[in-house]
């Protein structure tokens, strides 16, 4: 057996494999999928703005006028003029000074970390991070403590062995496995007193929580105290790269010490046309955010009528933990052949143990088939 046949195998029997879905169709928050229609129940696609037609135009118009890709990295000639204007008009959704744009929320948070924590420096992230700011802290020269997840008194205890050493705290804004949010506002007043960094990462923030669809950090005041928000265009902005709101001083370092932009070629003109389009909208039409919301409070309200341990709220991230990795996949397909697609998330994406189906409420969902999948799950779980 090669090596990569012993990993398959083991990967395998631990009921862990994973393979990839085609879906034949999607629209209006549904699929097709080996020719099942179902409700799409596990998209980022928050507010359906990736199929919303003025962003299929932008797209057009901006291959158009720009061309399918941007030819270069930004630092050479791939910084196009429209790249220039997402980022203005993202510093003023976010009330930023500055904007810088990336090719992906992974290479943006890759970046961007392992720029910031340097030699010498300490980087502090909550254990349920994403896996893009896991792996920037492992690229950092900085050394990485990882504290227990949303525990103000573990970071301070992080903080106080840091001692002199430069700190980074960076944490997801809302947890993208479980839709909780972070302690920000405690974590500012950490960082405050320690004289430590901040970076928090809005994937899902941006487009979902807070004034407009302005974030996490929005929602609690905190704008101007977060030294670095990143947020990402795939999600809720139904396109896709990636950008980090800070201040003048910060976007000139990054410029020139963070690799997976220096390295790698500028976020191509049809998604950042999309981008600018989809901006456009969540800034006009607030109702829209709205929306996502009302939907959200109806999934969670009928999936704890029905047994689930969901809170009430407006969180569209709703985990149904299964346990079983196993146990999860079944009921994945089960749900799927009733007309309800959730993909099972398993470890290593989960803690061990916490295999489940991960469901995300979108804004062009009918509430009626919300309600109808909540009811759907209940019975065949
Ligand atoms: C999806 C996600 C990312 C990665 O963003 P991409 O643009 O998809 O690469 C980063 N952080 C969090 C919390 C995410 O959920």
């Amino acid at each position: 057996m090669t090596d990569v046949e012993a990993a398959l195998a083991q990967i395998g029997a631990a009921g862990l494999l994973r393979e990839l879905r085609t879906i034949e169709q999607t629209a209006g928050g549904r699929v097709l999928l080996d020719g099942r229609d179902a409700l799409l129940l596990c998209s980022n696609d928050y507010l359906g703005l990736a199929q919303h037609p003025a962003v299929r135009a932008a797209a057009a118009a901006a291959a158009e006028q720009w061309g399918a890709g941007a030819g270069a990295s930004r630092l050479v000639s791939g910084t196009l003029a429209q790249h220039a204007q997402l980022e203005r008009e993202l510093a003023a959704f976010k009330g930023s000074e500055a904007c810088l744009l990336f090719g992906s929320g992974f290479l943006a948070n890759t970046g961007v970390v392992a720029a910031l924590a340097g030699r010498g420096g300490v980087v502090l992230s909550d254990a349920l991070n994403h896996a893009s700011i896991v792996d920037g802290c492992r690229l950092a020269a900085a050394e990485t403590v990882v504290y227990a997840h949303a525990d103000l008194d573990a970071l301070a205890a992080a903080l106080a062995r840091a001692g002199d050493r430069p700190a980074t705290i960076v944490t997801d804004a809302i947890f993208s496995m479980d839709g909780d949010r972070a302690p920000l506002e405690g974590i500012v007043a950490l960082a405050r007193r320690h004289g430590a960094r901040v970076i928090v990462d809005e994937a899902h923030g941006t487009g979902v929580v807070g004034p407009g669809g302005r974030g996490l950090v929005a929602e609690l005041g905190l704008t101007g105290e977060v030294d670095v928000v990143v947020g990402t265009l795939s999600k809720a902005l139904g396109s896709y790269g990636a950008f980090v709101c800070c201040d003048a001083r910060t976007h000139a370092f990054l410029v020139n010490r963070a690799r997976t932009l220096i390295y790698s070629t500028a976020p191509p003109p049809p998604s950042i046309g999309a981008a600018r389009e989809a901006l456009r909208i969540v800034r006009e039409q607030p109702a829209l955010v709205e929306r996502l919301r009302s939907n959200a409070r109806a999934l969670r309200a009928e999936l704890g009528r029905q047994g689930f341990a969901v809170e009430p709220g407006e969180m569209p991230i709703v985990p149904l933990v299964v346990g079983d990795p196993r146990a999860a996949m079944e009921l994945c397909e089960r749900a799927l052949d009733a007309g309800v697609f959730a993909q099972a998330i398993r470890p290593p994406t989960v803690p061990d143990g916490t295999s489940r189906l991960r469901l995300v409420a979108r804004a062009d969902h009918d509430e009626a088939d919300l309600v109808a999948a909540a009811r759907t799950l209940a019975r065949l779980r």
